[in-house]
């Protein structure tokens, strides 16, 4: 993506179905390819913003006839000019003026380190010799995983070579035999110069370059694609390496020399790896080149990978399958069968190989090679990665496709005895192929007589946008060193629940540059305790530990590296307590949890008996990791006198992470200022587990007297701040043949780790949320926190309320399934209209939740997209599609006294406006709605208008930016202090009405009357709900949306692609329809990641397997929607917000429910045309082993694991 792909505003006009009126803008981009869809209309809507604070562009693009504004033409009417195709020519290049001579690259380079010697040898010679004297140096080209092997698992090579300079290591040579690669070319390369073999060769030459080059198109990305070798990815020698199976099945051999053995060819067969990692290459020889042969008549080669993800992801099984048949036969010559992730090592399928010998390509082929594979390729209950039936049935999988593909090729090859597959075999074949991806964005137009300067409404550029695009952007970890300054790096636990015998930190102290480490012995008495809402944690560690990632001390050293090399060496002596309590089984077993909480309304009784059928069932969501893009950054600055402290945090709780700091230092909150300017991104992981962070900082700086700076590695990120709640929910309902629910009865489980945090309240929105749109009246749903080993859970995005929509959708199509029906009948059945009361017993006079579902389902065509899908069902066995609607509502507040904020505005006598208020901007946009509603009600442009951060000393107590809510509390409190200054200037507006903002600004100073005015807001009318006498107010309104979502899935493999989403999202009137709707394309791609990819392993000890983007894979690119449209619901004012606004936040996340339940709908086709079970269990997320599991063939029902009761699985289901 460039920025040119970020969003241009545009109509889509005529034959769609989807003309919108004149006050109405859509915009169409496709993204992947970058054409900008061309637009025939007329007309443009144009603003001028030379305010560099808050340009009011729309799209990213500055240059050119896209550019939107919103002040001046409010006509609704659009720049006539056809948008400009993306021309690559015009990409950014790397200016020549800044190329530095190559004279170096030409030169033999050596440095040398304390522990390190790097060599840069030009010569072959020079580098044989090298590896002659130093046979245990490695040979570094792209880095790629050498790099990984020092950073991650600690690794010291005292020798490096690098040979990327060397001739004969970079050089391609086309023969008559096939093509030999330099073992140092990348692989970008290998993949222009097979390209380029594809397309001039013979076809029947390059089968073996178009297999490696479908799979370099799924290997990392581009970036390593770019600077990793060949000969790296062979002598890496992984288990799951992408292209060794296709060296191995295409018939590939190496060249290796040393001085002494001289060259030696080795063919890569299956005695190439010797082990895990391993091979059998002598320690003085060095990888010369690769030969790979070209492919011939009578051969059939074709590569298979499946990963979490598809972009940028490693294997969980790939494949490289090769026949060779008798000339103008069906009999099979030769076969090679090569996968990876099977075992320790690329291995081959040998029986199944030899026995297939001779056999005829047809459907007597398949039973016996299926048996075979099976035998070939075991699976250990245990073997690491886990997914063990998963990926056995991936082999046959595999197989099968192959299987297909030869007989198609048969069929051209020798026709008169193949007949050409089917369609449906057709499809079952089809490489993936993503079209561009296309978008939409429609929202509604401020009135055409809104005054110039006054911006809400307006589809305003974020105000950090450009910042943020060229990387000027400051976040804490770019604040510049400070004098004195020291790193500090977290000491944490390895055990999930064990006492702390000792903790010895004499190595780590004797390492130079390190200048302390402080632990618990540290903090006495109540100094070391904190916590949220019960202050049931410690800052460090006391006597025991209660799950692997608890801080257990802190090293400060004079850098991060030296820092945390001095972290390792803290030893700390453990015994383990009792076992620990890792899942929420465990936890259900043993009675440890927090509650429960019951919410009830109806009668269970009554409505168990109305019900003429009843269905019961269990279900599952997984927990999800934050990922921002910055991870946790602190740094803490004592200022010298009265212990008074500053601290430049990531956190979205300025004035908890005050609190927390000043007890743990014994000082009263006066001392301590917290300062956040942005965030890179919170998502709620930056609420209360900050503090787990920044306290340690915080104590190392005051007792230095020196500024202290953290930044967490991802890895240590994702393990010490815990992340969303992993939820067990047990239910039964009942209804009537129509559909009707009459009874919903349910337990909530919980994994809220080892400390409280919000859980309790995550628990209680959970319940409020449980009847979503829907009005069942009688309903009882009962919910537990479960006490875990793990780390703490703690507030994401949409805070319990999606896996309670996920619940209650899956009830739903899980009666529709019963009873034959389409889900979207039980779900209008059901739905809450105006005058009905909520769950929570909210009375919905602005029901908007049916106005979205009709709207969604028009624009979407839903019949049209349910007629297709239905369509491609009948007519395929090997892939189903999936459809679902789904609506969302959601409640917006806060417990009751966290409803409050604060405002400060000062006004200069340059006429400039200082904006304080007590949110923080973690990307969301909240200081340009902010801005956008001073613009407002002080009447002037944005360009004077400055927000320069968040600071506890300007605004004090503040609420943390959470819950959807701080638009609306802060922008009251704005709209409160820009009233007052108002108020305070009209006498002078009076007195000079011609005047302009600069005058009465001057007039009123000279006059003595003060321009700075403070803002507080609260909400009077929330209440927090009484379980006792289920009573309450806890929602100010409800926002609202719904969801179209269509599907495919594979089958075999179980791949899914979104292949079309709908959104109409009820926003009220929108302050920024451009930053709103990006909050809910945002919003509902995360939402995505956690029902489909976002899988989070815990080993059987309690230990996070999946730390970091290597083995967690968020959305990428290719998992977006390849359509998306997004609507903001029409004249829908919310009397309850500022400017009849509404929270946006996390709402949209909900919606991401109809991708689960697409997904669901496809496997229930499946299932379908094997006459199974319509009423079925998915958990989520809808991983692809899930899916592929959950399909049942028959190639499922061949794969039999070994049930060893006691063997340890690699990962548990927490
Ligand atoms: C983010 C990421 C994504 C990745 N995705 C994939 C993926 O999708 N599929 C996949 O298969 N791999 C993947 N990898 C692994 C890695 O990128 C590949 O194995 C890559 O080809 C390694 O090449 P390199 O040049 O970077 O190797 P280096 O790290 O430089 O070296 C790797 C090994 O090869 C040895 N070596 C290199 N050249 C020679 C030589 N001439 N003679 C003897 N030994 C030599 C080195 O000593 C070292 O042991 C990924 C890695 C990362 C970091």
């Amino acid at each position: 993506m460039t920025g040119n792909d970020v969003g241009c505003f545009e109509r889509i006009t005529g034959g769609d179905g989807n003309d919108k009126t004149d006050s109405e803008t859509k915009c169409l981009i496709e993204r992947d390819n970058f054409v900008i869809d061309s637009c025939p209309d007329s007309s443009t809507l144009k603003i001028n913003g030379d305010n560099d604070n808050m340009s009011p562009k729309v799209n990213g693009k500055v240059n050119g006839s896209l550019k939107t504004n919103g002040n001046i033409n409010n006509t609704g009417r659009l720049d006539s000019t056809p948008p400009r195709r993306y021309d690559p020519t015009q990409e950014v290049i790397f200016p020549p003026e800044l190329k530095v001579s190559d004279d170096l690259d030409r030169q033999t380079l050596m440095f040398q380190g304390p522990r390190v010697t790097y060599w840069r040898p030009t010569s072959f010679t020079h580098l044989v010799t090298l590896k002659h004297h130093h046979p245990h140096a490695k040979i570094i080209v792209g880095n790629t995983e050498v790099g990984v092997e020092v950073r991650f698992k600690n690794q010291l090579y005292r020798v490096l070579i690098n040979p990327s300079k060397v001739p004969e290591l970079t050089s391609v040579v086309v023969q008559g035999s096939g093509v030999v690669f330099g073992a140092s070319v990348t692989l970008t390369a290998v993949y222009d110069v097979l390209r380029q073999q594809v397309k001039t060769q013979p076809e029947h030459k390059t089968r073996t370059f178009s297999a490696i080059l479908e799979m370099l198109n799924w290997f990392a990305g581009k970036q390593i694609r770019n600077v990793a070798s060949l000969g790296g990815n062979i002598m890496t020698s992984s288990p799951i390496s992408d292209l060794n199976p296709i060296l191995l099945a295409g018939g590939a051999s190496l060249n290796f020399t040393s001085l002494q053995g001289g060259e030696r060819r080795v063919v890569m067969d299956d005695k190439f790896f010797t082990g895990y990692r391993r091979n059998a290459v002598r320690p003085t020889e060095v990888l010369v080149s690769v030969h790979v042969p070209f492919t011939c008549q009578e051969e059939h080669i074709q590569s298979y990978k499946q990963s979490r993800r598809r972009d940028d992801d490693i294997a969980i099984v790939n494949a490289a399958m090769k026949v060779r048949m008798i000339p103008h036969t069906t009999t099979v010559h030769h076969l090679s069968l090569v996968f990876g992730g099977m075992a320790a090592t690329t291995v081959i399928a040998p029986n199944t190989m030899k026995e297939l010998v001779g056999c005829s390509w047809d459907d007597s082929l398949l039973p016996k090679a299926t048996q075979l594979l099976l035998e070939d390729l075991p699976l250990d209950p245990s073997a690491p990665g886990g997914m063990v039936e998963y990926r056995q049935a991936l082999t046959l999988s595999f197989f099968f496709k192959f299987y297909l593909s030869v007989r198609r090729w048969l069929s051209e090859c020798v026709p008169a005895q193949v007949d050409p597959l089917t369609e449906d075999q057709l499809t079952a074949i089809r490489l993936y192929h993503r079209p561009a991806t296309s978008t939409s964005q429609t929202f509604q137009q401020v009135p055409e007589d809104q005054k110039e300067h006054d911006l809400v409404g307006r589809p305003v550029v974020h105000t950090s946008a450009y910042k943020q695009t060229t990387g000027e952007a400051v976040y804490v970890d770019d604040l510049p060193r400070l004098e004195n300054e020291l790193h500090a790096a977290l000491v944490i636990s390895s055990r999930a629940h064990a006492k702390i015998l000792s903790i010895d930190e004499t190595h780590a102290l004797e390492l130079e540059g390190v200048e302390a480490f402080f632990c618990a012995r540290d903090l006495p008495g109540e100094m070391n305790v904190t916590g949220v809402a019960t202050m049931d944690d410690q800052v460090f560690a006391k006597e025991k530990v209660e799950c692997v990632g608890q801080v257990v001390g802190v090293v400060v050293a004079r850098d991060h590296a030296r820092a945390r090399q001095a972290a390792s060496l803290v030893r700390i002596c453990y015994q383990d307590l009792s076992p620990p309590i890792i899942t929420i089984e465990d936890a259900i077993k043993e009675e440890s949890w927090w509650g429960p909480w019951t919410i009830r309304r109806g009668s269970m009784e009554d409505g168990f008996n109305m019900a003429t059928n009843t269905l019961e069932g269990e279900m599952r969501i997984g927990g999800q990791e934050h990922f921002y893009m910055e991870t946790n950054s602190h740094i803490a600055v004592p200022k010298g006198e009265d212990g008074e402290l500053e601290m430049f945090s990531s956190t979205q709780n300025p004035s908890g992470t005050q609190q927390l700091v000043a007890k743990a230092l014994g000082l009263q909150a006066n001392r301590v200022v917290v300062r956040v300017k942005r965030l890179g991104g919170g998502f709620g992981g930056k609420e209360t587990r900050t503090s787990v962070v920044s306290v340690p900082v915080a104590v190392a700086a005051a007792r230095l007297n020196r500024p202290v700076r953290i930044w967490l590695e991802r890895h240590e990120d994702t393990l010490v701040t815990g992340g969303r709640h992993p939820f067990l929910c047990r239910w039964k309902v009942g209804f009537t043949p129509d559909g009707r629910l009459t009874a919903l009865q349910a337990h909530i489980y919980v994994n809220a780790g080892c400390t409280l945090d919000l859980s309790t309240f995550l628990v209680q929105k959970a319940l409020f949320t449980f009847d979503n749109a829907y009005n069942i009246q009688n309903m009882c749903v009962t919910g537990y926190a479960c006490k875990t080993n793990l780390p703490s859970n703690t507030a994401f995005r949409g805070f319990g309320a999606p896996q309670a929509v996920m619940f209650i959708e899956d009830i739903i199509s899980q009666v529709a399934a019963f009873l034959k029906m389409d889900p979207v009948q039980i779900q209008e059945r059901n739905m809450y209209q105006a005058g009905n009361k909520t769950i929570v017993g909210y009375r919905l006079d602005h029901c908007t939740i049916t106005r979205c579902w009709r709207q969604v389902m028009d624009t979407s065509l839903v019949h049209v997209l349910k007629a297709s899908v239905q369509k491609f069902n009948r007519e395929n066995t090997y892939r189903k599609q999936g459809l679902a609607v789904t609506p969302a509502q959601f409640g917006i507040a806060f417990e009751r006294f966290f409803n409050q904020a604060g405002a400060l505005v000062h006004i200069y006598t340059d006429g400039s406006i200082l904006l304080t208020h007590g949110g923080i901007e973690m990307g969301q946009g909240l200081h340009t709605k902010m801005i956008q509603i001073a613009s407002r009600v002080l009447g002037v442009s944005a360009e004077n208008i400055y927000l320069s951060e968040t600071a506890t000393d300007k605004v004090p107590n503040t609420t943390a930016t959470a819950a959807s809510v701080s638009t609306d509390l802060l922008g009251m409190a704005v709209m409160k202090a820009c009233n007052e200054l108002v108020s305070r200037l009209q006498p002078y507006v009076n007195k000079d009405p011609a005047g302009t903002w600069k005058d009465w600004v001057n007039a009123a100073y000279f006059d003595q009357v003060s321009l700075s005015a403070t803002g507080f807001y609260k909400n009077p009318c929330i209440i927090d709900f009484d379980f006792e006498t289920m009573t309450g107010r806890p929602f100010n309104y409800y926002a609202a949306g719904a969801a179209v979502t269509k599907v495919e899935v594979d089958c075999l493999t179980g791949d899914h692609t979104i292949l079309r989403t709908d959104i109409v999202m009820d926003v009220g009137n929108s302050l920024n329809p451009a930053v709103d709707i990006g909050q809910v394309e945002g919003a509902f791609v995360q939402g995505t990641g956690l029902v489909t990819m976002e899988e989070l392993c815990y080993s059987p000890e309690g230990v996070l397997l999946t730390r970091g983007p290597g083995a967690y894979k968020i959305p990428g690119f290719q998992d977006i929607p390849c359509e998306f449209h997004v609507s903001l619901l029409k004249d829908s004012p919310n009397p309850q917000a500022v400017f009849s606004s509404k929270g946006v936040g996390e709402p949209p996340l909900l919606l991401a429910a109809s991708v689960f339940q697409s997904i669901k709908a496809a496997v229930g086709a499946a299932r379908q045309d094997h006459h199974l079970d319509p009423v079925f269990r998915l958990d989520s997320p809808a991983t692809a082993e899930r899916i592929r599991l959950a399909c049942q063939d028959p190639l499922i029902h061949k794969v039999k694991l070994p049930t060893h009761k006691t063997t340890k699985p690699w990962s548990v289901t927490v």
